[in-house]
């Protein structure tokens, strides 16, 4: 007999019946996991998080966790590094596409060859990177650490910077030291427009602009502070301020608005401001219903080949001792 009924896609035959939130914490229990999120993951994302920071906390919990199963809301080289750290953990990530502009602008094989060309190098890369450029690195660093450890490494110890050329001049005028960059950066980062915050500046004199060491040189100029998410977060809690225009993906306002109800934020704008190019497209793949799809089905996993992540770990345990 004919009918008209659509059949189900799998988000409906899974969805649970009840509430989503009670659900996932349901699957938490059942797993044994710990559900960690990076601060430009969705609202609801973040409230149900178990942890919630930026790179180097979120790379600090997936070393200490005693979890069996390690639900990573993030992106793929942020899943990956906590792979690399718990080999024998199952490792998942809402949506397996949910990758990076600025790890896929430093592709290992080219990487190789510039690397080869600079024998005498150290190598410091940036966590934002595949697991095949880590296991290529010397050191691994985060916006939140990456002066401390240039400024820990001899200073006539020629260094290479990848791959976020922007956070490599960042480190460069902090201390004074040259860096070979690889030309790598962040679609989100680059979108905002000088211009549109000279405006605002102009229109909120009241304002302070604060911005992520990922953005241009141009825009971190007008700035009156520089840092990583945690940097930041930590910058409107002390400042005196009431009102900030914020220059990193949108996502962190949430935490801001939590922790200073008070204060006003307002994202700064990409060059279009009819778009939402200042939201990162890579992290906003991830959802609450993929999260929990993910949790109940322990798919998609993250893997990797064992030389690689032997390779990878040692820089990023490098990291993590020059961190403490
Ligand atoms: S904001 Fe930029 S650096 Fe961060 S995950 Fe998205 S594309 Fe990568």
């Amino acid at each position: 007999m004919f009918t008209n009924v659509l059949p189900k896609t799998t988000l409906e035959l899974e969805y649970p019946p009840k509430d989503l939130f009670e659900a996932i914490e349901d699957l938490k229990q059942e797993l044994n996991a710990v559900i960690l999120a990076h601060y430009y993951q969705e609202p609801d994302i973040q409230d149900i998080a178990d942890y919630l920071g930026d790179s180097l906390g979120l790379s600090q919990q997936a070393a200490a966790t005693d979890a069996d199963v390690i639900v990573f809301a993030g992106v793929h080289f942020m899943a990956e590094t906590a792979k690399i750290l718990n080999p024998n953990k199952l490792v998942l990530l809402p949506d397996l596409n949910a990758g990076c502009s600025l790890a896929d602008s430093c592709p290992p094989q080219e990487f190789a060859a510039f690397k080869a060309a600079h024998p005498d190098h150290l190598v410091v890369s940036y966590i934002n990177c595949s697991a095949a450029i880590k296991a290529m690195s010397d050191i691994i660093c985060t916006s939140s650490n990456s002066v401390k450890i240039v400024n820990q490494i001899p200073k006539d110890q020629p260094i290479i910077f990848a791959p976020d050329k922007n956070l490599g001049r960042y480190v460069m005028e902090q201390t004074g030291r040259e860096l070979v960059l690889w030309e790598g950066s962040c679609i989100v980062h680059e979108t905002f427009s000088e211009k549109k915050i000279v405006e605002l500046k102009i229109q909120h004199p009241e304002a302070e602009f604060i911005a992520h060491p990922e953005c241009e040189p141009p825009l971190l100029r007008h700035a009156s502070y520089i840092g990583s998410t945690t940097g930041l977060l930590k910058y409107i809690q002390q400042s005196s301020t009431e009102k900030f225009i914020v220059a990193t993906e949108p996502g962190i306002i949430h935490q801001m608005q939590k922790r200073a109800p008070q204060k006003n934020f307002i994202p700064a704008p990409g060059m279009d401001s009819n778009c939402a190019c200042n939201e990162c497209p890579h992290m906003r793949l991830n959802t609450l219903e993929k999260l929990y799809l993910a949790m109940k089905q322990k798919t998609p996993e993250i893997t990797m080949p064992e030389d690689i992540r032997v390779a990878a770990l040692r820089p990023i345990q490098r990291m993590l001792e020059l961190s403490v």
